[in-house]
């Protein structure tokens, strides 16, 4: 008889995560006589912004990481903004710059994300790197999010493999070569990334948008579902085949103002066999990813 699908936790798969940077920190920290750094940008007061770079901040220190927390008014000129990611880029303290987005109107948050040096481009989000990702680098900082679906998927992939739940971090890297995955959502923050990383697993991508036609019935012929698209629920239990991996990207809030992803959980973990919750699924991960990012920017330093 069919039972529940097996919840694939971020918040678990984060602390274990955590232990191991930790730790990592600790012995970089001794080599190199110096911490991590990790600088934060919040221009403007975004309530949820807010709360996103105290949580980021939290975890960088409860690890070993020094942070350097940048917040400025809404009215901060371009010219002052320039300025401090300018000095940033120049400071031998900083490993990682977030700017945390979205900017205020009237600041155009592409011309600021390449700003950044990309060495220190904690979010994988600077061309340079994007583009070094598609030639099929990936020693470079990825983008957050799709980094920690792909540790989610083998963090899924273990347990389908051994029957038991992934103890520690790091985890055995999945191939993918059987598998057909569909990415619902092709943005540059996750989608489009997303997509060139489980191809280079070897996993038979289809990228769904919203324009593409039946997107129920290709999601349905999917081993791996991951929907990123910001639209409340919009997977239902029977877009997803027996025994698949669906992973819940969005953040949605319900009319009730409860939190809700872009998978209707309920329908859909009676037919997949691995899911993630929201909250506590990718939230946690892209949080883990960017301390990763900005610790192997450390790391990189430590070799010129
Ligand atoms: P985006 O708005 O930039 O892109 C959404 C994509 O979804 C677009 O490519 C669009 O074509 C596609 N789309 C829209 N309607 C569709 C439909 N009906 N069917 C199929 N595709 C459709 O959004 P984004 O930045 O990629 O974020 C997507 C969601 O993920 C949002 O809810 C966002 O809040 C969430 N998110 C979560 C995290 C996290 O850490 N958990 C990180 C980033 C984004």
């Amino acid at each position: 008889m069919k039972t529940e699908a097996f919840c694939v936790s971020g918040s678990k798969l984060a602390s274990l995560f955590q232990v191991w940077l930790t730790e990592q920190v600790q012995a970089g920290s001794e080599r190199l006589g110096r911490k991590p750094g990790l600088a934060v940008i919040l221009v403007g007061d975004n309530p949820a912004s807010l709360s996103y770079i105290k949580r980021k901040e939290k975890v960088a220190e409860k690890c070993g990481f020094k942070t350097f927390d940048h917040r400025l008014k809404s009215s901060v000129s371009e010219k002052e903004l320039s300025a401090l990611i300018y000095e940033l880029n120049q400071n031998s303290e900083v490993d990682g710059i977030l700017l945390q987005l979205p900017l205020p109107k009237g600041l155009n948050e592409n011309h600021f994300l390449r700003m950044i040096e990309p060495a220190k481009d904690a979010d994988g989000l600077h061309p340079f790197n994007q583009g070094l990702l598609l030639a099929g680098d990936r020693d470079v900082p990825l983008p957050c999010t799709p980094k920690g679906v792909m540790a989610l998927i083998d963090f899924a992939e273990h347990h389908r493999r051994t029957g038991e739940e992934a103890k520690k971090w790091p985890l055995e890297t999945a191939d993918l070569s059987s598998k057909k995955a569909v990415v619902i959502g092709r943005s540059l923050l996750v989608g489009k990334p997303l997509a060139q990383l489980l191809l280079s697993r070897n996993a038979t991508v289809q990228m769904l948008h919203s324009k593409s036609p039946e997107p129920g019935k290709l999601c349905a012929e999917a081993d791996i579902v991951v929907a990123a698209v910001g639209s409340a629920e919009l997977v239902r239990g029977d877009w997803v085949k027996q025994g698949a991996s669906v992973i819940d990207v969005g953040i949605n809030r319900g009319e009730d103002g409860k939190l809700l992803g872009d998978v209707e959980y309920s329908s859909c973990a009676k037919k997949a066999a691995y899911i993630t919750p929201v909250p506590g699924g990718v939230g946690p991960m892209t949080v883990a990813m960017l301390l990763l990012n900005t610790f192997e920017s450390f790391l990189r330093r430590e070799l010129v």
